[in-house]
């Protein structure tokens, strides 16, 4: 078995799919791994760093010669063009994203898995990588948010007197928001928190934050929240109105599987926020829970600096990419005997994560979204 890595090419993508010692876990396995060369620098990972890889120049010599292809972001399609019929291609492939890329895949006879359409079992938490990835990028959120502050997070008390603790309002308790939760708390600030899902009330609390009561409860099928209605929405922003203009800084992580994030911050809300006061939007790259957020960008709307980071787990991508590759290396690992791929297509990790197979679109969901 032969398993290729391909070097990333969107920007700002700084992640790898493996990291030196999941690589040799593969060895281990009886596989052959051939990598881009340099693929691993934009990680802080070397080439000398991987043993006994064979090193090539061009993604479409890695895919010449894979029959399992790794990568973090879709490859381009020159990339994809060059796998072989019946490799597997396995990523975070943003399987909702584009409806060429899946038939491109499918047309190639490419068996592609996108771990985001991994289903949410227990059993398949330890190959979540939208977990892992939403851990990191809630950490770096709190950061981002106690970076751009004007006020300290921790209470503090010097000679003259005693500071008090920043306010930051968490909108979204999922895996980012929890993580965002614990780190401000970390830093010493008093957090508030909000989500649809009325089970996070006992995980917030648990971290020592407040949860928000907005009479209002969306848990959707899959352990997700589903949309909300107009009335609903009403409600939930006249609630979280007087806590948002209370906080110091407000870190939005709230998403819907597959869709544009929820708008939950208007324009009315920023308004009547605290000069000074810092908003991190996590959602930023899927159109943003905040009215006025410019993904990649910081805007002053009034006195209020509103951001949009984008790559968010790009910032760490040391950890980042080794909780991925521990990810992509839990999902196919089990299929790998004998230095050879074996899929069972009756586990339902494997049926249920499947993009492409056999020519076809296989998600039914995905397919039906892309038409
Ligand atoms: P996500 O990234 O899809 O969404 C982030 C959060 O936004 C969610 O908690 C969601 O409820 C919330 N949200 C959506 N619309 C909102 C709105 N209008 N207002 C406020 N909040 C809103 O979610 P996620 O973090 O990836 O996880 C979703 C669920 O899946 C969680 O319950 C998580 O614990 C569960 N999960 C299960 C497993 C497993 O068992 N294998 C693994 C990971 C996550």
């Amino acid at each position: 078995l032969v398993i290729g890595v391909l070097a990333e090419t969107h920007p700002g993508e700084r992640r790898l799919s493996v990291v030196p010692d999941v690589v040799k876990k593969y060895q281990g396995l009886g596989a052959r791994v051939v990598m881009q060369k340099g693929a691993g620098l934009p990680a802080h990972f070397r080439d000398a760093d991987f043993a006994e890889v064979a090193l090539v120049e061009r993604a479409d010599e890695v895919c010449a010669e894979a029959d399992v292809v790794f990568c973090v972001q879709p490859p381009a399609p020159a990339t994809l063009a060059a796998l072989k019929p019946g490799s597997v291609l396995l990523g975070l492939l943003q399987p909702w994203a584009s409806a060429e890329r899946a038939r491109q895949l499918a047309e190639g006879q490419v068996t592609a898995f996108a771990l985001e359409l991994l289903p949410r079992i227990s059993r398949a938490q330890s190959m979540d990588a939208l977990s892992s990835q939403g851990a990191v990028a809630g950490y770096e959120c709190a950061l981002i948010a106690a970076d751009h502050s004007p006020k300290f997070f921790p209470m503090l008390t010097y000679a003259a007197g005693t500071i008090r603790p920043a306010k930051v309002l968490v909108i979204g308790a999922g895996v980012a928001g929890l993580q965002a939760i614990a780190t401000a708390r970390r830093i010493g600030a008093m957090v508030e928190a909000y989500d649809v899902r009325p089970e996070t009330r006992e995980q917030v609390e648990s971290l020592g934050a407040k949860f928000i009561d907005t009479g209002v409860a969306a848990a959707g099928s899959g352990g997700y929240a589903r949309e909300l209605t107009d009335e609903e929405k009403a409600k939930q922003a006249e609630r979280l109105a007087r806590a948002v203009a209370q906080c110091d800084a407000l870190i939005t992580t709230a998403a819907l599987p597959g869709r544009p994030a929820p708008r939950i911050i208007g324009a009315d809300m920023i308004a009547r926020m605290k000069p000074g006061a810092v908003v991190v939007d996590m959602a930023a790259d899927t159109g943003g829970n905040v009215e006025g957020t410019v993904a990649g960008d910081k805007v002053w709307i009034n006195d209020v600096l509103v951001i949009g980071p984008t790559h968010i787990p790009s910032r760490m991508p040391v950890h980042a990419s080794e909780m991925l590759a521990k990810n992509l290396f839990n999902f196919i690992s089990p299929f790998i005997r004998d230095g050879a791929l074996a899929l069972d297509w009756e586990d339902e990790v494997i049926s249920g994560s499947c993009l492409t197979h056999a020519g076809e679109i296989r998600h039914p969901g995905v397919k039906q979204a892309l038409g």
